[in-house]
């Protein structure tokens, strides 16, 4: 059954040099057609579940102007909501205002999520994004008056050039804004993005390292939570959208670009706007055999503190994980930790998960 709904909003009023996401200029004459297309979207595939929860993602939704946010959370009245829904919303600190905050909580978001990156000037120059403190201690204050109680706040690291004391910088001043949740992310430089055209290389790995464990010493010691690889949350405030992902469950995805798993299938929205907006949604359905299943199931989960629920596994797919995959040399070697219930990689090796879970996923049985 299914519980969570991603919705992309596209828009963007400046291209970041490091963006790979599904992202147009913010203009006009694309939005309200783009918010129609959506509609119809949606109705041609939502089938009337329940959802727990709700994250309108981007691209950079908060520069939607008042009236066509007004008209996108009209649309998102459609769906049947729980009583306890969790319902974010992406943006910048630049393009939320006041009126937006109230707008928010009129329609019944309760979290919201924003792109800080960086305070250092150096890294934001090259990631050609800009930020002024002073509104985002503004935002921050107005949308706590609004009782707005739950923000992430994503910060990047490990950018070229970047040492370590700008990491602490920007550590510092992210932990004064005493944000429930903090998600980070070791730049990569994808292909197609304007860092990769102008050849900038990555950081080197060791430093890339040091820096991961000096933000998850930091995030202990104010009292943030380590529950997923690149994810920290005070006590209670764990992305239970994202959670959704991680656990292998299966989702709707609305909007250019967005990506969905309905029974069993994975299904890839078009990256063409004229596509979109001529209703053209779908580029790409994968379906989905057990085998992919439960590896999708093992890569997730895996990326989580509490790893795999071996019970759970077990009701899933009718025999024990070790029926299906041998992990037994990971697990005497330290790289896994095996209890009654889970089966997790141990945070100081969440640094080489990728290499654990490629381990892992070579061991198989089938026959
Ligand atoms: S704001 Fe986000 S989506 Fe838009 S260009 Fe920058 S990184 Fe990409």
């Amino acid at each position: 059954m299914i519980k969570s709904c991603y919705i992309h909003i596209p828009f963007c009023n400046k291209i970041c040099s490091y963006c790979d996401f599904p992202k147009l200029l913010n203009l006009e004459k694309y939005r309200r057609n783009y918010l129609d297309a959506l509609e119809k979207e949606i109705d041609s595939i939502y089938k009337g579940e329940v959802l727990d929860t709700i994250y309108i993602g981007g691209g950079t939704p908060s520069c939607l102007s008042l009236n066509e946010l007004k008209r996108l959370f009209q649309i998102v009245k459609k769906f049947k909501v729980s009583n306890n829904l969790e319902y974010t919303i992406e943006g910048n600190f630049e393009s939320t205002t006041v009126d937006k905050l109230k707008l928010y909580r009129e329609f019944g978001i309760n979290r919201l999520s924003f792109g800080l990156e960086s305070i250092n000037p150096d890294n934001l120059k090259l990631l050609e994004r800009s930020i002024n403190t002073k509104q985002v201690e503004e935002v921050l204050q107005v949308s706590r008056k609004l009782e707005f109680q739950n923000h992430n706040i994503d910060l990047m690291y490990a950018l070229p050039k970047e040492s370590l004391e700008v990491l602490k910088k920007d550590l510092e001043y992210v932990f004064s804004l005493n944000v429930e949740h903090i998600s980070t992310y070791s730049l990569i430089i994808e292909n197609h993005t304007k860092l990769k055209i102008n050849q900038i290389q990555n950081i080197d790995s060791n430093l890339d390292a040091i820096m991961y464990e000096e933000i998850i010493k930091q995030m202990k010691e104010h009292g943030y939570q380590h529950y997923e690889i690149s994810n920290f949350s005070k006590p209670g405030y764990e992305s239970r959208h994202n959670t959704t992902y991680w656990n292998n469950e299966e989702y709707y995805g609305f909007g250019l670009g967005a990506s969905s798993y309905i029974q069993n299938e994975r299904i890839e929205n078009t990256k063409s706007i004229t596509k979109y907006l001529s209703h053209q949604y779908r580029n790409n359905i994968e379906t989905i055999s057990i085998k992919d299943k439960i590896e999708y199931e093992i890569l997730l989960n895996l990326r989580k503190k509490e790893g795999i629920s071996l019970l759970q596994f077990q009701k899933k797919y009718h025999k024990p994980l070790n029926h299906y995959y041998d992990y037994h040399y990971l697990v005497e070697n330290g790289f896994l930790v095996e209890t009654e219930k889970h089966l997790f990689i141990p945070e100081e090796k969440w640094y080489i998960s990728n290499e654990i879970i490629v381990q892992m996923l070579e061991r198989e049985k089938y026959e």
